[in-house]
């Protein structure tokens, strides 16, 4: 299965200069969807996961499949002002100014091990926010994947300690 062939890239999106690598093109061909599920459930077969944190919104269809199969509980983390109960907040660095994830605190109960999914790994900051949200809560994380990794982007200097897992990996330009 050639991964790169199934995802759309598109040239100066959302901005110029910018390569965004579009996942749900994997998402419209089932034997490359179930390829990356496929590889995520291989990888993980071994390690101990109480939860999986998925972050919206492309993390969810990946997160979700994950859980079903694995048979684990799945929590959303989502952008601020989407969840109606109480909730643990942590907010990250975007290019420009800064976004803040949340996610519902009873659903992140403590001492457990969480695999935390996205899409795609490129500053690590969204997953980093995540993480922290994790270990407030006095959990651990177990892992943390993205389908595409943006190494040039020095994510492992934020999460590298939290075993960054991606299927794919792409050099800068
Ligand atoms: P970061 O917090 O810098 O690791 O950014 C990761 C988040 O931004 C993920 O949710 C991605 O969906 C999105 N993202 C960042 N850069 C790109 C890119 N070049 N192509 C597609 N999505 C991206």
């Amino acid at each position: 299965m050639d991964l790169d062939k199934a995802i759309r890239k598109v040239k100066d999106f959302p901005k110029p200069g910018i390569l965004f690598y579009d996942v749900t093109s994997i998402f419209t061909d089932p034997i490359a969807f179930r390829f990356v599920i496929n590889r995520m459930l291989e990888f993980y077969l071994k390690e101990k996961i109480d939860g999986v944190i998925a972050i919206e919104s492309r993390g969810f269809l990946i997160g979700s499949c994950f859980a079903l199969e694995r048979k684990l509980p799945l929590v959303l983390a989502r952008k601020k002002g989407k969840l109606p109960g109480k909730t643990i907040q942590e907010s990250y660095s975007l290019e420009y100014g800064t976004a803040v994830l949340e996610i519902h605190c009873a659903d992140l109960p403590a001492d457990k091990r969480w695999l935390i999914i996205d899409d795609l790994i490129a500053t690590g900051g969204t997953l980093e926010a995540v993480a922290k949200m994790v270990e407030r809560q006095g959990s651990r994380v177990a892992g943390i994947f993205g389908i595409i990794g943006l190494p040039f982007l020095k994510y492992k200097e934020k999460i590298g300690k939290y075993n960054p897992h991606t299927l794919i990996d792409y050099d800068g330009e």
